[in-house]
């Protein structure tokens, strides 16, 4: 139980309207309105001096004054560029937007549970929300991933549109209830970069051998191409790299990239990032939480996250045009662009682990089905605007 009263004039003007109207008893109202946790004793003797001096009766709407601390945790180092300030943002707008009714503590990733313990910790209700991405989860629910992205999948736009308005969402939240959980999105990387190389990529032979922190899909894929998918913590990155335990890592974008120094060891930048053409991020909430707010503050969590999404993707667009500039102007990597020939066996490949993943796997066949409409539907359109746009 986390929800509380905030103040005591509040906590007593509600006694003094319920107990004067008489209208449910001492005992059921405690133990309907959850203060049976706090001590009744002094909960009654602190209320003694208002309900003496104040006589009136306390307007029955005193109910949405109901404040809720939350809390938020996620799968990001504190404060981490976009992603945790977003999260960051989103506790500050709903502070103002609720009037300090429901309040976010955010905690960053490994502060009250590790990173990857996020999704856990909101199904068994230790934290009321996570904000992260739904690859992460592919080993616990394996349909999951198809909301964040997939190789050589739909970029960010298309993504939202599918999510927000071409059945997404509904299939995202059913399979999300039957664990505990609403999901919303908050925000995208964008087309991410293809990552750091020491070695070049000129054919596909060249994928052999390749030793390379590439997590999910992405990495699955590179392994069906006679790659090594390397598990690398973002802390271990640079070090991996420069210490040549990895041939090559990606990691984000150029802000992120620049960030992490990773323009300083390595020799070529490749792109684009055909293993996450356009990471969407979450906001989860545990359902039965959720359910019990009152709708008001539901359609505020929505809200805000649906607006700091528009945020966080705008950001990501800003930072790495202006990080790209950095990094050319400040080190000697080469920007390289796959080779069609390795970007078709890459895709190649990535339909044998689709095929895989959906034979298996039930969820994740019902939910590909309408990704991969949409997606077919949503790029015919895309050859007459966006592509078509670009090639002017
Ligand atoms: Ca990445």
């Amino acid at each position: 139980m986390y929800a509380y009263f905030g103040g005591k004039s509040n906590i007593c003007d509600f006694f003094v309207y319920a107990i004067s109207m008489k209208r449910i008893s001492r005992k059921k109202f405690i133990r309907n309105s959850g203060l049976g946790l706090l001590a009744g004793s002094s909960l009654i003797s602190a209320c003694k001096p208002e309900a003496k001096a104040n006589k009136r009766i306390a307007a029955p709407n005193i109910i949405t004054e109901k404040k809720y601390r939350w809390r938020m945790v996620t799968t990001w180092p504190p404060n981490f560029p976009v992603l945790g300030e977003v999260c960051n943002m989103l506790a500050e707008k709903l502070h103002i937007l609720s009037n300090g009714r429901l309040e976010l503590k955010v905690y960053g990733g490994g502060e009250l549970v590790p990173p990857l313990e996020s999704f856990e910790a909101v199904m068994s209700g230790a934290a009321e929300m996570y904000n992260g991405c739904s690859y992460y989860w592919a080993g616990k629910v394996k349909a999951a991933q198809f909301f964040a992205s997939i190789p050589f999948g739909m970029n960010a736009q298309q993504m939202h549109a599918w999510i927000m308005n071409g059945g997404g969402y509904p299939l995202w939240r059913e399979l999300y209830a039957e664990l505990g959980l609403v999901p919303f999105i908050a925000g995208n990387t964008g087309v991410q970069m293809g990552g750091w190389f020491n070695k070049e990529i000129n054919s596909a032979s060249d994928l052999k051998g390749l030793k390379m922190r590439l997590p999910g899909l992405g990495g699955k894929v590179l392994e069906k191409a006679g790659g090594a998918a390397v598990l690398v913590s973002g802390g271990e990155l640079y070090t991996s790299m420069e210490r040549g335990v990895i041939d090559a890592t990606e990691w984000i974008g150029p802000y992120h990239d620049y960030l992490m120094g990773l323009h300083k060891i390595a020799k070529y930048y490749y792109s684009p990032g055909w293993h996450e053409p356009g990471s969407v991020l979450e906001t989860v909430v545990n359902k039965a939480k959720y359910d019990a707010l009152p709708p008001d503050l539901q359609m505020m969590i929505e809200d805000a996250s649906h607006s700091l999404s528009m945020w966080c993707f705008h950001e990501f667009e800003a930072k790495n045009n202006e990080y790209l500039n950095k990094i050319r102007a400040e080190s000697d990597a080469e920007f390289r662009k796959f080779p069609p020939e390795v970007l078709n066996v890459l895709k190649q490949k990535t339909t044998e682990v689709l095929d895989e993943i959906i034979t298996n796997d039930p969820k994740s066949a019902k939910i590909y089905a309408s990704f991969q409409k949409f997606a077919k539907d949503v790029g015919a359109w895309s050859e007459y605007s966006e592509k078509a746009y670009y090639q002017i």
